[in-house]
């Protein structure tokens, strides 16, 4: 297939590698210059664009998303798929999906979960909204560069679901990281912590998978003096745009704001920049009430 691919950073450039190994022709474009071994080097985002029956965008947010919308979407050709995999808002997904549609493209946003790790991999899950003939056109190249890829409905819909399942991620680390400190003064140890609720009801995908506690449960970047992993800013930026969707939305999402705030005050503030969203454990250890 010839895809287009704009956005060769940390994840879109692992992502495209994987679509050339599988023997697809690959044209890419990321302003900073990057470029994937295999693939042809486009001098703009039109022109990798131009005649490519898929164009797959990894960009940093919804603003970016618009611009380079604005400049591929004339350049596409009747009928390709316009597949972005960025976390943006959910409004700038469903803006560009419909000005898509109304070029007489498919649009789909599939932002993913499983970072870096699973981008290198081909082990990403995407989270789909768009068109039922977008999502079957795209379904190779989605078994390519993950293992999973699941149609929430409707234009707007992936990046609903990626946002509520990371406001939930957000939460439940808040709250397993404010436990295990509790634990701490309680006198109670970690592996103790850990065995008794990694199999009991405050078990979650934070403490069972991704314990925060160092040396306790399965390796996770704790293990690893919390280098990313799934970097703290990128955890505030997603509680941010989860956030704006609810204000939008009317919606009432108090652990959600909480979250957020708490996250901003981390990478701000607090020294939270460059480590793992699970370092909230070393940051709640040194504090009191107070
Ligand atoms: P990144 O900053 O490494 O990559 C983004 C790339 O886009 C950069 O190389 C940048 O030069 C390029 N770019 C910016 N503006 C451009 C433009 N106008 N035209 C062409 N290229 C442009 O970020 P990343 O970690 O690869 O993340 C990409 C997206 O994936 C983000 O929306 C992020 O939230 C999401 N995401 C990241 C992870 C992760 O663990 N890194 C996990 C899930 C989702």
């Amino acid at each position: 297939m010839k895809i287009g691919f704009i956005g060769l950073g940390n994840m879109g450039g692992p992502m495209a590698a994987n679509l050339v190994a599988a023997g697809h022709e690959v044209t890419g474009f990321d302003v900073a210059g990057v470029t994937v071994e295999g693939a042809a080097s486009a001098g703009s985002a039109a022109e990798a664009a131009r005649g490519a029956e898929v164009v797959i965008t990894m960009l940093p947010n919804g603003e970016i998303l618009r611009r380079v919308a604005d400049e591929i979407i004339p350049a596409m050709t009747e009928g390709a798929v316009f597949l972005d995999c960025s976390t943006v808002d959910v409004d700038s997904a469903r803006a560009v999906g419909e000005q898509a549609r109304a070029a007489g493209l498919s649009a789909l946003d599939a932002p993913v979960s499983g970072g870096v790790g699973g981008a290198q991999a081909g082990t990403l899950t995407f989270m789909v909204g768009g068109d039922e003939a977008g999502f079957t056109a795209a379904k190779p190249l989605f078994d390519i560069m993950g293992q999973k890829a699941v149609h929430c409905g409707p234009s707007g819909n992936g990046q609903a679901a990626k946002i509520c399942n990371n406001m939930i991620l957000g939460v439940t680390m808040i709250a397993t990281c404010e436990a295990f400190a509790l634990a701490d003064k309680l006198g109670l140890s970690r592996e103790a912590m850990f065995d008794v609720v990694s199999t009991s009801s405050g078990s979650s995908w934070s403490m069972n998978t991704y314990c925060p506690a160092p040396g306790v449960g399965p390796k996770s970047p704790a293990d690893n003096d919390y280098i990313p992993g799934f970097a703290a800013e990128l955890m505030l930026k997603d509680l941010g745009l989860a956030q704006q969707a609810a204000g939008a939305a009317d919606a009432d999402t108090p652990m959600g704001a909480r979250a957020h705030e708490l996250y901003r005050t981390f990478v701000e503030d607090e020294g939270g920049k460059g480590r793992d969203f699970s370092a909230m454990l070393p940051r709640f250890e040194t504090r009191g009430r107070g």
